[in-house]
């Protein structure tokens, strides 16, 4: 009797992948296309690259995170002192736990000074959207979930 071994699904040479900072270690991994929706792990720690939380971003390290995803990166500026910020916080939980195509990550403006001054963030909470390290847009104020999907979906879109 022949055992065939299990031959692994082979990966196409023109197979496109996508460049993700990992929330936990910074790390920078590649990811194939098809398999941002398979909750991959980060190589370095092995832990979730893609959780479909906010993830809190320091300041410092905002620049190197945004310019290594290749997705689009939504950030919350916001402050423990804020009130809307707090407001908005559950929302804004609620409009990351359902795209997994865009991350979501959070910068607290007293931890991270700098990321303030580079972006120059005059109010929060201001929600500032990144492609391949560029800003393209920003809102400030409190949202919905729904308003900053609709405002996130209208910025893609026309891009
Ligand atoms: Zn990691």
């Amino acid at each position: 009797m022949v055992f065939w071994p299990n031959v692994p699904r082979m990966e196409h040479a023109s197979e496109t992948a996508m460049n993700v900072v990992c929330p936990h270690c910074n790390t920078r991994n590649r990811v194939a296309d098809d398999r941002l929706g398979d909750a991959p792990k980060c190589g370095a720690c092995h832990q979730l690259l893609l959780p479909a939380a906010p993830m809190p971003v320091r300041g410092a390290v905002l620049p190197k995170f945004v310019a290594g995803t290749d997705l689009p990166v939504v950030v919350d500026f916001w402050a423990d002192w804020c009130g809307p910020c707090k407001m908005m916080a559950p929302e804004f939980a609620k409009a990351a736990a359902g795209r997994p195509d865009v991350r979501f990550v959070k910068v607290d403006t007293e931890d991270g000074p700098e990321a303030s001054t580079q972006y120059n963030i005059r109010s929060i909470p201001t929600m500032a959207l990144f492609r391949g390290g560029r800003e393209v847009a920003r809102v400030s104020g409190a949202m919905s979930a729904g308003q900053l999907l609709g405002w996130i979906d209208q910025q893609l879109q026309q891009r």
